[in-house]
């Protein structure tokens, strides 16, 4: 098999296909891979324990292949990375479409997922890594920034977390947008992460500040930081576990504490403690078993010492990994005494629509980012918090792969500034077209009851229609490529959920496929909370005209 293939995506503006959405899917997808931006490309994994872009290089080879050809009236078919079919479409059709990881309700777990993994039949697409638009950390790097705001307005009536400790786990592919978020915040913020070569990654993409060896010198630094209210960021070389228990035995109660270690896989992602990195790989290797309820119960450990800092006094959130319910699993009883952030900080943005909407330059030229940063500030000036967003994104987010820019959009904002930067590729503002694209985790196209749809007004937490519905939509409006993921975030059997992309390439078809897709897209988030009764999605329904039938009956 070959690997190490050192993939980077093409650059500028020459078609090497027969148009440009599937030049872009073709060069998201190897951006997707690209040593800059995945975690580990040589074995296609783009971020997220093990969520893959491809299912083997054989596949990858193919779908690239596939989309060289495909007919501007075809439909390119991949069910868990591997290209399975093209069919005759039409033009406003989307040119692929894309299942990841679906099973039947009954066998959506772990177990069988790894059985057919092995028999080659199925590959893990986390949410953005299959569906070939993740953007790196930046991807999360808003999301994280805008939860620990929120956490700081709720508990310290301010969104300036200047002299306030966040502690978190994990800097791996989404985890490591923690440091700089929580710096952006302006909190010093301590990362606890098993493996020393992430934290390195993250220092060497400016991500983080310091390395830490120790408890000792990492809270010296903390100390250090929040007496000067200089924001910071440090990755300490730790297992959560052991330095939780550690912080509490020295009564070391941080302002806010939360976690994104890779807990929603326990065999490939979370690492248990008590032996090292090397032992633990090995162990992995030789007892999947073993390794699975060790690093099951140092999750049980982990949640524990999470709700002992909100007994004294922190404010505690799960950050979408899903490890309570293992804990709960291994009979912490109490495990979600502790929220979610999405009920916790989120969801007033997914009732008007808003999410993390992004777009990534195929030109390569940072040039074209930067002009559609002005086009932003220029149509949102009155809205603070996303010039300010913009301001900071560009002083301190270093590009990764394609630029890129993430910007938390919601409902009738996407798809006017959209149209407007597909009449700037048009008129040759800019150099080369832009695609557009967000996360699966959007406010509605995913259902995940221990995440985005936890403790939803009316109970509809595990209804996993809405995704269906959205991915429907999206492909009758003619998205460029729309997909279906089953068990991204929190894991196999907890969670459904769609994703899509669509390429401005400056002609009418894209201005038409706007006008649908990015009105379609967002409104789902809305009408998906105003059927669950919050009155915010209600408010904006009708406030901008979206046509919900039992609402205006
Ligand atoms: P990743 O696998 O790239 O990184 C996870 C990191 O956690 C790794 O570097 C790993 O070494 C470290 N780790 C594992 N166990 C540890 C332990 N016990 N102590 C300290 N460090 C440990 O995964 P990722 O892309 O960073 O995603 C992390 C988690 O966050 C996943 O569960 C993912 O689904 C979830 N996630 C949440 C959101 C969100 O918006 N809430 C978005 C994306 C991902």
């Amino acid at each position: 098999m070959i690997t190490n293939k050192n993939i980077q995506a093409p650059r500028g503006n020459q078609l090497t296909c027969k148009g440009w959405e599937q030049e872009a899917a073709i060069r998201m997808l190897m951006n997707n891979l690209d040593p800059e931006v995945a975690e580990n490309p040589d074995e296609l994994v783009v971020y997220g324990g093990i969520g893959k872009a491809a299912r083997n290089w054989d596949c990858y080879d193919q779908i690239i292949a596939s989309l060289k050809v495909l007919e501007n009236d075809e439909t390119l078919l991949v069910q868990s990375g591997k290209p399975v079919g093209i069919f005759r479409t039409h033009e406003n059709a989307p040119r692929v479409l894309i299942a990841n990881s679906n099973l039947v309700p009954g066998w959506a777990n772990w177990e069988h997922f790894y059985q057919l993994e092995e028999r080659n039949l199925m590959m893990y697409g986390q949410m953005t890594a299959g569906s070939w638009i993740y953007i790196g950390a930046q991807g999360i790097l808003q999301g994280t920034y805008l939860s620990f705001v929120e956490a700081g307005k709720k508990v310290f009536g301010t969104s300036d977390l200047r002299g306030k400790f966040i502690l978190t786990g994990g800097m791996g592919g989404m985890s490591g947008a923690q440091p700089l978020a929580g710096k952006m915040a302006g909190a010093v913020i301590l990362v606890v992460e098993v493996d020393r070569k992430r934290i390195d990654r993250k220092i060497a993409e400016g991500y983080c500040d310091y390395l830490a060896e120790s408890v000792d010198e990492a809270l010296k630094l903390v100390k250090e930081h929040c007496e000067r209210q200089q924001p910071a960021s440090i990755g300490l070389v730790g297992n959560c576990v052991d330095v939780h228990r550690e912080l509490l035995n020295r009564k070391v109660i941080p302002d806010i504490v939360t976690d994104q270690t890779s807990a929603h896989d326990p065999l490939n992602g979370y690492v248990p403690n008590g032996m090292s990195i090397e032992e633990a790989f090995d162990l992995r290797q030789k007892a999947p078993k073993v390794y699975e309820l060790k690093a099951k119960q140092a999750m049980a450990e982990h949640v524990q010492a999470m709700l002992e800092f909100q007994e004294a006094g922190a404010e505690v959130f799960d950050y979408g990994n899903n490890i309570r319910a293992y804990a709960k699993e291994m009979g912490v009883e109490d495990a979600f005494d502790f929220p979610g952030f999405v009920p916790a900080y989120i969801r007033p943005l997914f009732c008007e629509g808003k999410g993390p909407f992004r777009w990534a330059a195929l030109s390569g030229d940072p040039e074209d980012i930067y002009k559609t940063d002005a086009l932003a500030k220029e149509m949102f000036a009155d809205d603070e918090g996303l010039t300010n967003w913009i301001d900071m994104a560009q002083k301190m987010v270093k590009w990764q792969g394609l630029p890129a820019r993430i910007c938390w959009l919601g409902y009738g904002d996407r798809h006017r500034f959209a149209l407007k930067v597909n009449e700037m590729v048009a008129n040759g503002e800019l150099s080369a077209p832009i695609v557009f694209g967000r996360d699966h985790l959007d406010s509605g196209s995913v259902a995940s009851p221990n995440r985005e749809t936890e403790g939803m007004n009316d109970g509809s937490d595990a209804v996993s229609d809405w995704p269906i519905l959205n991915a429907l939509i999206n492909t009758a409006g003619g998205a460029s490529w729309v997909s279906v993921h089953h068990g991204g975030g929190v894991g196999m059997g907890y969670s459904q959920h769609a994703g899509q992309v669509l390429v401005a390439d400056g002609t009418q078809l894209a201005s038409d496929k706007i006008n649908r897709v990015l009105v379609s897209d967002p409104g789902m988030g809305v009408i998906r909370h105003a059927d669950a009764g919050y009155d915010l999605a209600i408010q904006t329904a009708k406030e901008k005209n979206i046509q919900i039938p039992m609402l205006n009956k």
